[in-house]
């Protein structure tokens, strides 16, 4: 099998293609501090490509909650424990200050495959969800977990953050967009390809034939299959959007569907340039250059998975670090860190989450004068009236957010509109 460079793993892994990486890459950041699991991005998802005949579980993107939610049910576990036999406390991460998260020394779903099975050869380690496990995409939505580790069994004691004795999250996913796509090296039809421009994930309707060997094995169990068309369908990261092409945006890259609609703010999307040698091109003001890459504070999902996925979550606070240490590996604590008590320059990128449905390329931050300070969990927070600007591809400006958040006062006697 070649062998290539995984950046979130550190090291050089075995996949069944040679490395090929697009010039731009498809990237989101997700603020987990702020989902509330209202759902308008599923439904936004749902209501433009997913409500046909033969789809109707099918949810490219869903949200639930962690740590008993999962949609299919128990996906990460299932990985986890599959991966786990086949390396029985060998999964482990090793401290090295050269690498954004250290090396994975454990083994990826392609190390870990077993390369003969009943089936015949197995290219990479994963499983097929049985019909029911498709059927509740937020099953134990708002279950906390308590100390002793059982559902709604917690104690009386009081919490505080950053870590509550009982606890939960939410968690939206949708396809990764990955660099290494599990679902592209399994396909026996080579139906699935990465583009080029953009690094999107697309499925050939045409040429697949429903083997369902990219649901066995995406990790993230993200294709999907419709048993009426019997073929595979996944997240098309809305790509005509991507690509400029709706007539409200002359031309301009547009976030997607699920982005643009996100109530509690907590998204942002856009594409990265990569450069010929595979690493992201520098470009420090490109906000999810800085979040992913400066900043260090948005995390890939699961990456010793190996997939290299292009979905970024910034975890949340509140919830005991080694069950976010083994979902975002060992980059957690300085995230938490810094987002405790944010720095001036992250508050404000921060702030431009949903400011724009535009694609944001660049930002630039116009500083004021100093608001106020105080003390988060014995740091220093210091908040200025500052303004970040989002800029467009072509430089114009899509975005214009001040930091300190307006205060809006209803007057005294107003129509009742009931
Ligand atoms: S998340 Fe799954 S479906 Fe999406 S690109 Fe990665 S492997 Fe393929
Ligand atoms: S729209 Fe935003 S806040 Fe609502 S569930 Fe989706 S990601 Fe969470």
């Amino acid at each position: 099998m070649p062998s290539v460079y995984n950046w979130q793993i550190g090291r050089q892994m075995s996949y069944p293609y040679t490395e090929s990486r697009p010039d731009n890459q498809f990237v989101f950041v997700f603020n987990l501090n702020r989902c509330l699991a209202c759902q308008t991005c599923t439904m936004a998802c749902k209501t433009t490509w997913t409500f046909s005949k033969g789809q109707e579980v099918m949810w490219w993107n869903n949200v639930e909650t962690k740590p008993y939610g999962g949609y299919p049910r128990n996906w990460d576990l299932k990985t986890l424990s599959l991966i786990e036999k086949t390396n029985p406390g060998g999964q482990k991460w090793v401290k090295d200050e050269a690498k954004p998260y250290g090396t994975f020394n454990g083994k990826t779903v392609f190390e870990a495959a077993s390369h003969e099975t009943a089936q015949g050869p197995q290219k990479i380690l994963g499983y097929l969800p049985s019909t029911d496990e498709w059927k509740t995409p937020n099953l134990y939505e708002d279950v906390p977990i308590a100390k002793n580790g059982a559902p709604n069994q917690w104690t009386a004691k009081g919490e505080s953050l950053p870590e509550h004795e009982k606890w939960f999250f939410y968690l939206p996913r949708l396809c990764n967009h990955c660099t290494y796509p599990a679902c592209i090296a399994a396909c026996p039809r080579k139906a699935i390809y990465k583009r080029k421009e953009d690094g999107i994930v697309l499925i050939d309707q045409k040429r697949c034939r429903g083997y369902r060997k990219c649901v066995e094995a995406c990790s993230y169990k993200k294709p999907m299959y419709r048993p009426t068309t019997r073929v595979s369908e996944k997240c098309i990261a809305c790509y005509p959007r991507v690509e400029g092409k709706d007539p409200e945006t002359k031309g301009q890259p547009m976030e997607t569907r699920c982005m643009s609609s996100c109530i509690g703010q907590i998204r942002l999307q856009g594409l990265v340039k990569i450069d010929k040698d595979g690493k992201w091109t520098e470009d420090r003001n490109n906000p999810l250059y800085y979040l992913i890459h400066v900043a260090k504070v948005a995390l890939p999902l699961y990456p010793q998975f190996g997939l290299e996925p292009n979905g970024y979550y910034i975890p949340p606070r509140w919830v005991p670090r080694p069950y976010l240490r083994q979902m975002f590996g060992p980059g957690v604590d300085n995230a938490i860190d810094k987002c405790l008590a944010p720095d001036r320059e992250l508050l404000a990128v921060l702030c431009l989450f949903r400011a724009t449905n535009r694609i944001v390329f660049s930002y630039k931050i116009l500083k004021g004068s100093k608001t106020f300070e105080t003390e988060i969990h014995g740091k220093k927070f210091t908040q200025y009236d500052d303004t970040i600007m989002g800029y467009d591809k072509d430089g114009n400006v899509v975005a214009e957010v001040n930091v300190n958040e307006p205060v809006h006062v209803r007057p005294d006697i107003h129509l009742n509109s009931i």
